[in-house]
């Protein structure tokens, strides 16, 4: 009878640690999901997104497809003043 009293409570210590270790594991698993949800939306836009580049016609200079502006024949130019240089140019 002393053995089992000596082994229920050992069981029920034994539950106890392994509930509470469940507890903790849990709780650093949702603060490193809580963590990486912090960062992921942060990262893009710090960095910016990916823009496609293309090169002026006239000066070679690269920049973003956004900021080109598009001449005659599909040239793209830096600015207004390279695209009536190349239009100027080409006659
Ligand atoms: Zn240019």
């Amino acid at each position: 009878m002393k053995y089992l009293l000596v082994l229920a409570v050992l069981w029920i210590a034994i539950w106890l640690w392994r509930k509470n270790r469940r507890e903790e594991m849990r709780d650093a698993q949702r603060e490193r999901m809580a963590k990486a949800q912090q960062q992921r939306p942060a990262a893009p836009t710090a960095v910016g997104a990916p823009q496609a580049m293309v090169r002026c016609a006239h000066c070679g200079l690269h920049l973003p497809a956004s900021d080109a502006i598009a001449g005659p024949d599909d040239a793209v130019y830096c600015s207004t003043a390279h695209r009536q240089a190349a239009v100027a140019a080409r006659g």
